[in-house]
């Protein structure tokens, strides 16, 4: 049996638009830049920003990289449900909420504590599911 080191370009996007699609927020758009975090929720401009590290995905990315992707897509979920403009308005009173209280801004915050129960949640569904498809 043939075991592939690397994912392909093809195989990875097709992953990405699976899940933008089923989670109804397939109008956010997919960008790659250099970057200091794994990725980000651009609000603003509705902008999934990978980073290049996840240019070629290894085998052993797998797990991190489907849990960061079906994170930021809880962030486009949340812009969605909410307006972007409303969800930004949210999100940064939060972050001032807990720095306030002398807590973390991210890892205290409440949107970004639900956006990675989501993605630790759900990333062997999605696993199993692109396992089954061929694309991993
Ligand atoms: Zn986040």
């Amino acid at each position: 049996m043939l075991i592939k080191e690397f994912i392909s370009e093809t195989n990875k996007n097709k992953m990405i638009s699976d899940l933008l699609k089923y989670y109804k927020v397939g109008s956010v758009k997919v960008k790659t830049k250099s970057m200091k975090d794994r990725a980000h929720y651009n609000v603003d401009t509705g902008t999934l920003e990978l980073s290049t590290r996840y240019k070629t995905i290894k085998n052993r990315q797998l797990k991190e990289f489907l849990i960061t992707i079906i994170h930021e897509i809880y962030h486009a979920m949340d812009a969605k449900r909410y307006g972007w403009k409303k969800f930004k308005e949210m999100y940064e009173y939060e972050m001032n909420y807990r720095i306030a209280n002398d807590q973390d801004e991210y890892k205290d915050n409440k949107y970004e504590i639900e956006a990675e129960k989501f993605g630790q949640k759900n990333w062997s569904k999605w696993k199993n599911i692109f396992k089954r498809d061929g694309l991993i």
